[in-house]
């Protein structure tokens, strides 16, 4: 089995290129993500005793709700009913537990117990030195999909002009899949532009750090969110507001100074302590959105030894290992295509969008 990857795994374009991600299983009304994320918990345990290195760093999650709550509400039920351990809080009694943050304007907040963020280009590099260990080869270059003749791929360009070849293809390549793939994916995967910033806490001052403060998402009519701690790169802080389209290959990694007007103005607004942190890193990465933000997991229509699997739409990391289990289990034929994930659902709302048009 041969992996291959332009830039290394877990590169510095790539969406899996930053430190951390965070892990939860608040999902909305959606069953089949909050399974994808017990089954993930699961797998990301066994691989840290695999390969011996600590991937998940369990900080709890802090849901501060401040406008529509239908999609927290949602996933009350799948929580209880897959295990996952919850508290709903009030205002007052989240701010005697986290006195560090200000909930002005937060109606009700979750504290969802077992979510947490893991390591995220530490993990890709983990898979690959676990995949050589055992045996896997892996080659660090770019590849093109040759023709696809008869309904199948015969094999890649390299771009040492040689040609791989194999019996299955699985193209996982995140926000580089419309331009693999371009007739197919452009119009399926937008990726985004995405800015990330970490801001440096006081010394001695543990409040904003891991074990103290959990991850949060403050979701409102906006939702930013953010992870302390972080592998000791600063206070961690994102909007989740999609951003210009971007090209992964090309595109510059300079946050803008907008973003980080908005960032620091959340900051002050919600961990006053924080308003004059400086900041000391930041990033610009992408996300790789599919219209309805769900994956893609499926066989290329025109051919049936080529699988596409992305389109993690800003929430794909923490599902890596559930999702390469099921991309396991379809190319060995122990699965079918769920249409969840599956190309053709974008067929049936490109139909019906036209439908609509024409009445
Ligand atoms: C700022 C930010 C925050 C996020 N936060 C979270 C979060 O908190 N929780 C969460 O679960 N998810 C989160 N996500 C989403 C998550 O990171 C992505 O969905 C996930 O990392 C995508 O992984 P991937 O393997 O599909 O793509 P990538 O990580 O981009 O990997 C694709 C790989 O394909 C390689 N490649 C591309 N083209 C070729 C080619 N032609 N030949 C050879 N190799 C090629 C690239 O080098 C790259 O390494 C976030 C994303 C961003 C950007």
């Amino acid at each position: 089995m041969t992996l291959v990857d332009a830039w290394g795994p877990g590169n510095s374009r790539a969406s899996s290129g930053g430190e951390t991600r965070v892990i939860r299983a608040v999902y909305g009304p959606d069953r089949i993500y909050v399974e994808m994320v017990a089954r993930a918990f699961e797998l990301w345990k066994d691989n840290e005793r695999r390969w011996n290195r600590k991937l998940y760093h369990r900080t709890g999650a802090l849901w501060m709700v401040t406008g529509p709550d239908e999609f927290v509400r949602a996933s009350l039920p799948l929580l209880s009913q897959l295990g996952f351990a919850y508290e709903e809080l009030s205002p007052g009694e989240a701010r005697r537990r986290w006195p560090q943050v200000d909930f002005e304007g937060v109606r009700w907040v979750l504290h969802e117990e077992r979510a947490g963020y893991l390591l995220a280009r530490a993990s890709c590099a983990a898979a690959v030195e676990g995949f050589v260990r055992e045996g896997g080869n892996f080659r660090e270059t770019r590849v093109e999909p040759g023709p696809l003749l008869s309904g199948a791929l015969g094999g890649l360009r390299t771009a040492d002009g040689s040609v791989l070849s194999a019996e299955e293809y699985v193209f996982a390549c995140g926000p580089w899949l419309p331009k693999v793939f371009p007739d197919l994916l452009r119009p399926l995967i937008a990726p985004t532009r995405q800015e990330v910033f970490f801001f440096g806490t006081p010394a001695d001052d543990l409040r904003f750090s891991e074990g103290t403060m959990p991850v949060w998402v403050d979701i409102g009519t906006r939702l930013f969110y953010g992870i302390p701690g972080n592998e000791h790169r600063g206070f961690k802080i994102a909007d989740d507001t999609r951003g210009a389209p971007f090209d992964p290959t090309s595109g510059e990694r300079l946050v803008s100074p907008e973003g980080l007007r908005t960032a620091r103005e959340f900051l002050a607004r919600r961990f006053p302590a924080l308003k004059d942190a400086p900041l000391v890193e930041s990033r610009v990465c992408q996300y790789e959105n599919t219209p309805d933000h769900r994956f893609v997991i499926d066989r290329h229509p025109g051919a049936n030894n080529v699988w596409i699997v992305g389109g993690g739409s800003g929430h794909g990391f923490k599902m890596g290992p559930a999702v390469g289990e099921r991309v396991a289990d379809l190319v060995l034929g122990k699965r079918d295509v769920d249409p969840f994930f599956g190309l053709a659902r974008f067929e049936k709302s490109a139909s019906r969008a036209a439908a609509e048009v024409v009445s």
